[in-house]
């Protein structure tokens, strides 16, 4: 079986196939208009170039593009470029695992956070309706010692009240007394017909002995010498003033 190999025209065939024809392809105008297609091997008219391969290190004259002995590309740049992508995947790899870590970490963090201020909010929170509650406790019982207060203040103002009224009772019963006995001397003297039962003596002109703000008071007084049948006592009219202060009073007959 005869297989055509290295003499096979077809130019996919990369194995090394120098020739007059691929010579003549590339034809004069290339080597002509260029000293940069001198550098090219595949263009050298003086043969194959030497090629070392920068895998196993061993020469060869060809214009393949891999080693014939380990059959490594001659373009490192190929071997770089698929390193390089290697190495770019590689930390474009990492870098998403360190990016989607960060993210975790982030979200752990950003969740403790959350959850820490939470928590301290929700103790500020009880902190604070503690605090509103021992206030209004506080407030409560302090109503209720100035409603407690209050109340002693009334009760000792009505007890004093009292006191001053039947204090003013007994000036006004000393006046009566010294009504009668003054109208009594006066039956007795002649001026006045007797007998003087009693007098009695009653607040004049809006006054009152009740009103405890008013420092004086003015009375009526009548001394009795009579009884009319209809139950009603008329006699002798006086009048008094009383100063409540210093409890003293003055009074005269008549109006
Ligand atoms: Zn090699």
């Amino acid at each position: 079986m005869n297989i055509p190999t290295v003499n096979d025209s077809s130019e996919d065939n990369i194995e090394p196939t120098y020739g007059p024809r691929r010579d003549s392809r590339s034809g004069p105008q290339n080597s002509a208009t260029s000293d940069t297609t001198a550098a090219d091997p595949e263009q050298n008219p003086e043969g194959p170039p030497t090629k070392v391969c920068p895998k196993c290190s061993v020469q060869n004259q060809t214009i393949g593009k891999f080693c014939p002995n380990c059959g490594a590309p001659y373009n490192a740049q190929r071997l770089r470029a698929k390193v390089n992508k290697r190495v770019f995947l590689i930390v474009a790899a990492a870098l998403i695992v360190l990016i989607a870590g960060t993210g975790v970490v982030l979200s752990i963090q950003h969740t403790n956070q959350v959850n820490a201020e939470q928590a301290a909010a929700a103790t500020a929170s009880e902190a604070e309706k503690k605090r509103e509650s021992e206030a209004a406790e506080a407030e409560k019982k302090r109503e209720s010692e100035a409603a407690a207060a209050a109340a002693r203040a009334t009760a000792a103002k009505q007890a004093a009240d009292a006191s001053k009224r039947k204090q003013r009772n007994a000036i006004v019963t000393a006046l009566e007394d010294s009504v009668l006995k003054d109208a009594q001397e006066r039956v007795t003297t002649g001026r006045l017909t007797g007998p003087i039962t009693l007098a009695s003596c009653t607040p004049l002109g809006g006054g009152s002995s009740d009103d405890l703000t008013a420092i004086t008071g003015t009375f009526q007084c009548i001394a009795v010498n009579k009884t009319n049948p209809d139950g009603s006592s008329s006699g002798y009219r006086f009048s008094a003033t009383v100063n409540w202060n210093d409890t003293s009073y003055t009074w005269h007959l008549g109006s």
